[in-house]
């Protein structure tokens, strides 16, 4: 498969040289490039994305999941544009309307977020949630879970995908740092918890109760491996006892597993949440929002400014928590995110009933085939893995995966129009049809007789 895709993506191989020129390998994320080279896109509408060969492809990447309506949405266009005309501007530098009308909207999907602030992105509100937690409890170490994603800040960037021969024991596992030029010290600060395995989290949790102050979890780890709910449960439980605090990071799942998120769906309060990702339809946003008494405590009317007549002079009070950001609530992702909200409220069941077909129909070719394995994920979001394990529980049991094969079916995929980057999730869309689902299934077929039967 390698050679035919270096013969379809000449045209990228080249952008890509270039892009060498200018960024470090071509790209402004690592996470963009694989081997031998990326896709370059030039043009995407609906479900359907063009390479700068002018290859189409149906697009299951969906920009990690974020373009829950797809690529191009004419409401999402309207909405920008009208807000554009309406206030004239994109940009206010101050309070206004759509962050009261916005927020309302999401607290009627999600209860539990009393109060809540915008951020640019689910990195920056996973970091302003840890210091929200940590400002609560005063404790600042943080536990999460291996193979969890949060953000690329040194304190969560910790045991995200971790080598198993050095992860260490599979209920205590090592704190391990996923980047060059972290320190020692900050891989200290986090404790890593095995999803899954209530009673090793307790054990842990309890060990050091002292030092934590927040567990930060993704109820489905990478949108696709679901907490169980008495897992959940349980966590719920023994935080609340402990005084830590809970937070849902659903950066990934709000909007994908329903309109409530992971929440919602398993009927699990967390004390705080993020978002980001689909609530701004492809816009950079994040959101971070919970109990009304942590939160304030990044109110500013708690006494900003306060005299120190000691020096004359006026400072910023410790007691309150700092939060800023030039585009916190930029007025279009607002009014994206309202346009996603009123799509979605139409359409996420068939965006589920679409899942739920292509979902099934990968199954069966398992099944036709005889290869162990299937689609795991729920929601809007699956991955495709090849085991004889029953159930896919934590990092550990996907890394037991066959990888290799998994990945010569996507490169196999990609010849015939299929897009995920190789190896990763296939997120639907509103703009998939009934249409893509066929064409998908068909592809997967030739797929596994190739690989699995030998024929070319
Ligand atoms: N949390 C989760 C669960 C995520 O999946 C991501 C992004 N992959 C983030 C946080 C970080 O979000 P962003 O890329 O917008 O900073």
């Amino acid at each position: 498969p390698t050679l035919a895709y270096l013969e379809n993506t000449p045209s990228s191989k080249q952008f890509l040289e270039e892009a060498k020129t200018v960024m470090p390998g071509g790209v402004t994320a690592n996470i963009k490039h694989f081997d031998p080279h990326p896709i370059i896109m030039k043009h995407g509408k609906g479900s359907i994305v063009t390479d700068v060969d002018n290859n189409k492809y149906i697009d299951y990447l969906m920009s990690y999941g974020s373009l829950v309506t797809g690529h191009g949405h004419e409401t999402i266009k309207q909405a920008i544009n009208a807000q554009m005309v309406e206030d004239g501007t994109w940009l206010f530098g101050t309070p206004h309307h759509l962050e009261v009308e916005f927020g309302k909207r999401l607290q009627n999907y999600f209860p539990s977020l009393e109060r809540l602030r915008y951020t640019n992105s689910g990195t920056e509100a996973t970091l302003l949630a840890l210091r929200l937690a940590a400002a609560y409890t005063g404790k600042h170490k943080v536990a999460k879970f291996e193979g969890h994603y949060h953000g690329g800040y040194d304190q969560m960037l910790v045991s995200v995908n971790p080598p198993v021969d050095l992860a260490g024991e599979e209920h205590a596992p090592n704190a391990l740092p996923e980047s060059k030029g972290m320190h020692e010290s900050h891989v200290e600060n986090t404790l890593i918890l095995p999803f899954n395995d209530l009673n090793a989290c307790e054990d842990l949790l309890r060990a050091h109760r002292n030092e934590i102050g927040a567990v930060m979890m993704e109820p489905v780890q990478g949108g696709i491996i679901p907490a169980d709910v008495a897992f959940m449960r349980g966590l719920r439980k023994v935080t609340r006892e402990l005084g830590i605090i809970l937070i849902f990071d659903e950066v990934k799942t709000g909007f994908r597993l329903g309109l409530g998120g992971a929440q919602t769906r398993f009927d699990i309060t967390p004390d705080l949440t993020t978002l980001g990702k689909a609530i701004g339809g492809g816009f950079p946003i994040g959101v971070v929002g919970g109990r009304k008494d942590i939160m304030m405590n990044s109110a500013p009317s708690s006494g900003a400014d306060v005299f120190d007549s000691s020096q004359s002079k006026y400072f910023s009070a410790k007691d309150v928590l700092f939060h800023s950001g030039t585009y916190n609530g930029q007025p279009m992702i607002l009014a994206a995110g309202m346009a996603v909200i009123n799509i979605l409220e139409k359409e996420i069941n068939s965006v589920m009933e679409k899942t739920n077909r292509l979902k099934e129909g990968i199954n069966h070719i398992f099944d036709y085939y005889g290869v162990e394995g299937g689609t795991v994920g729920i929601g809007s979001i699956f991955s495709v893995t090849l085991t004889n394990k029953e159930k896919i529980s934590n990092y550990r049991d996907l890394q037991q995966t066959d990888l290799a094969t998994r990945k010569e079916i996507d490169f196999r995929l990609l010849q015939k129009g299929i897009y995920t980057k190789p190896m990763n999730r296939f997120s639907v869309s509103t703009s998939h049809t009934d249409e893509d689902v066929d064409e998908t299934l068909i592809a997967f077929d030739q797929v596994f007789q190739e690989v699995f039967e030998g024929s070319r």
